[in-house]
């Protein structure tokens, strides 16, 4: 039986992620230091053999018995509203948690998957971006704690490849969504999707005029699966190229939800990318990968997914991420 090691997988891509390699039989190592995750995302696997929960920061020395096949690194938090919280951790993970887990990789033989990010483009100048675009980051603005650990992941991984022979894989997530995210973790799908099922305004930062291309997780997984079982060696996006401003993005959730709330406008917080669509030829060619579930469909599953969690959480949860966001 093939064992992988999953980091951050108690996480909303990282539980996916359990599920998927679970269910293509193999012997799946969870990791994870809670600081983002939530056990509930994978308390139904605590029952099953061929799985193993280890409660550990990465940003520390890794070590797991036995042999090991396959890492995939999806530790780190992954929205604003954390990087905010927690600017340390998240640069840490990024930096020591990669050198750690390299390290790990070509110590066991092992293939290592790291989960890099469209915020490597910064706010592109380039549109839809492509692999060789370089980006266009603000070191030191609110994003650049992420954008930053990314890129130094990125090169890391690049040179544990080049000097030491590992077997790595390096996959551009763009914004991924659907059941398991956090409700209070500022990102617009559920930030609009909860306001809604609270019965409060939607707000739309800025103008509403940037864009995102939402790609819906079991997309995303099947595009991660499919890097990790091919040769490629570069980086390679993976995303769904279907780009919606913010302002038509919360109209559709207004249309979905049936709620009579009507949309706020708050300011633009600083960096905020104004574009972002993937071009995924790369993808296509390479892994012969593109999305299949559109957003209407990924939406409607998601918006289920809220709606059926107890009212507590959708109350309990601190959601007013606003302020936090404009601090900065
Ligand atoms: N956004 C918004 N209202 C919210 C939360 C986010 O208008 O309540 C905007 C945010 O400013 C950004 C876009 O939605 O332009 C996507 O934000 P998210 O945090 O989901 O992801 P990212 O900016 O990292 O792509």
């Amino acid at each position: 039986m093939k064992r992988i090691l999953i980091t951050g997988a108690a996480g909303f891509l990282g539980s996916h992620l359990c599920d998927k390699f679970i269910k293509e039989g193999f012997h799946v190592i969870g990791m994870d230091n809670l600081i983002t995750g939530d056990l509930k995302n994978i308390e139904h696997l605590f029952k099953l053999e061929n799985f193993e929960f280890h409660f550990h920061d990465v940003s520390t020395f890794v070590h797991v018995p036995g042999k090991l096949d396959y890492i995939l690194h999806f530790a780190s938090p992954a929205s604003p509203i954390d990087y905010l919280k927690i600017p340390i951790q998240t640069l840490k993970v990024g930096s020591l948690g990669i050198h750690n887990l390299l390290g790990l990789a070509k110590n066991k033989g092992a293939r290592i998957l790291i989960a890099s990010t469209s915020e490597v483009y910064g706010d592109p100048l380039v549109h839809p971006q492509t692999e060789d675009y370089y980006g266009n980051v603000n070191p030191i603005g609110p994003r650049g704690v992420y954008d930053e650990a990314k890129r130094f992941q990125e090169a890391m991984t690049m040179a544990y490849h080049t000097y030491h022979n590992v077997d790595t894989r390096i996959i551009r997530i763009f914004n991924t969504y659907g059941p398991r995210m956090r409700l209070n973790d500022g990102r617009v799908i559920p930030a609009f999707i909860g306001q809604a099922l609270r019965g409060e305004d939607l707000t739309v930062f800025g103008d509403g005029a940037q864009t995102r291309s939402f790609c819906y997780v079991d997309d995303q997984v099947d595009g991660i699966y499919k890097l990790l079982m091919s040769d490629y060696t570069r980086p390679i996006n993976v995303g769904n190229p279907s780009e919606i401003t913010i302002k038509d993005f919360a109209e559709e959730i207004i249309k979905l939800t049936g709620t009579n709330q009507k949309v706020v406008y708050k300011p633009l917080p600083l960096n905020d990318p104004l574009q972002r669509q993937p071009n995924i030829t790369l993808a296509k060619e390479i892994l012969g990968w593109e999305p299949k579930v559109d957003r209407k469909e990924g939406l409607k599953i998601t918006y289920d997914y809220f709606k059926s969690l107890p009212e507590e959480v959708l109350y309990k949860q601190e959601h007013n991420t606003f302020e936090k966001y404009v601090k900065i």
